[in-house]
């Protein structure tokens, strides 16, 4: 079969490798149909991500179907079509009782694509099959699901069920890529009263109104936090989302939220940022952070079937499964290509 295969920083291409098998008996091996390119990819690229060594398949977004499974596998068969979830997890580990799959102790945790072999390709081996794949409600494309492999979950559960957001808040947004603009889709799922998205560029900004932002701010020439305290009668957000990831941006949540508010940290800091505790402990703010668990998928799996949520609408280029280098080089230009989410599919 074929594959994208990381050859180092700045290397990788798309070659003929093993087909997977089944090496454990909770293993499944899934036949890709549609998979999409991360930001993270990009990091692994630059080689910002240390622990994925050459050879190392990417990817860590699919929709497939099951092609085989080891002899411990439950829930699936052989032809079902499922979404193969980004992070791996034994799912009966003390962690991942309590839902948090990413910090599995049982020989998962593992984002697909880092430490083992990824879904860009033909075929990718899935462990842990039954916690780590999501069977597909009739009605809804395989475009849709793609982004509940990582996207969805991750501004849905570290953004805004961390955040806490809830009807009448205000929410700020720092940073509207497939991750704020995900965020900012589930925060409307509460009713909040305004939703405020602050990015640097046009295009982001014109991609946050169209998913629901109420208020757009680009933070080149204008002030967040003035605007903010002009729909807070000078109080502050309830809520401040941070996806960028960087240090600036971490700190002008904290500096957007009012007393008593939450920032919710979503952004991958590759730099410490500076945390005032000198001002944040007497306003009483929360902070929260964390990796993406998934546990919120089955949720959004029926906010997609019942219309709710169109998280479809992110997808701006499409591709043959085997175009993954003219793909990698369309996303890893979003400032002049407007890319938001490619998907390549096995069928077009
Ligand atoms: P992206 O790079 O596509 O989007 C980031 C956006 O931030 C861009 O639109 C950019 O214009 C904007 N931006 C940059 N600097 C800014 C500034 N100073 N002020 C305002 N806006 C600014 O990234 P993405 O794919 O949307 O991911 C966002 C973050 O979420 C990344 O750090 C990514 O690594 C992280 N992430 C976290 C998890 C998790 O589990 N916590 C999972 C996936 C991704
Ligand atoms: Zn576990």
């Amino acid at each position: 079969m074929h594959a994208v295969v990381y050859h180092g920083p700045g290397r990788k291409s798309w070659e003929e490798v093993p087909k997977p098998s089944i090496q454990d008996d909770t293993d499944a091996v899934v036949k890709v149909d549609s998979v999409t390119i991360c930001g993270t990819d990009l990091h692994i690229l630059k080689g910002d991500v240390p622990a994925v060594t050459e050879g190392r398949i990417l990817g860590h977004e699919a929709v497939g179907t099951v092609e085989s499974v080891g002899s411990g596998v439950k829930n699936l068969s052989p032809g079902d079509r499922v979404l193969v979830s980004c992070i791996t997890a034994c799912g009966s580990c003390r962690f991942c009782r309590e839902a948090r799959y990413g910090q599995c102790l049982g020989g998962g945790g593992w984002i697909l694509g880092h430490l083992v072999d990824g879904t860009q390709a033909e075929y990718v081996r899935v462990p842990f099959a039954d916690t780590s794949t999501f069977a597909i409600p009739a009605g809804v494309t395989d475009e849709e699901v793609l982004m509940l492999a990582d996207i969805g979950p991750t501004g849905y559960e570290v953004g805004v069920l961390n955040g806490h957001v809830r009807p009448g808040d205000v929410v700020a947004v720092v940073g509207a890529g497939p991750i704020g603009l995900s965020s900012i889709m589930g925060a409307k799922l509460f009713s909040p009263a305004h939703v405020v998205a602050i990015d640097l560029a046009e295009s982001r900004l014109e991609a946050a109104k169209r998913v629901g932002a109420d208020v757009v701010v680009n933070a080149t020439h204008d002030d967040a936090l003035e605007v903010v305290r002009g729909l807070t009668d000078g109080l502050g957000a309830d809520v401040a989302i941070e996806a960028v990831g960087v240090p600036g941006t971490f700190e002008q949540c904290a500096a957007l939220v009012r007393p008593g508010g939450t920032v919710a940290n979503v952004g991958v800091h590759g730099k410490p940022a500076t945390l005032h505790l000198e001002d944040l402990w007497i306003r009483d703010v929360t902070i929260t952070t964390g990796l993406v668990d998934t546990y919120s998928t089955p949720t959004l799996l029926r906010l997609l079937a019942s219309r709710q949520l169109d998280l479809g609408q992110l997808v701006t280029h499409r591709f043959g499964l085997g175009d993954f280098m003219q793909a990698y080089e369309v996303f890893a230009n979003a400032a002049d290509t407007q890319a938001l989410k490619v998907v390549l599919s096995a069928r077009s």
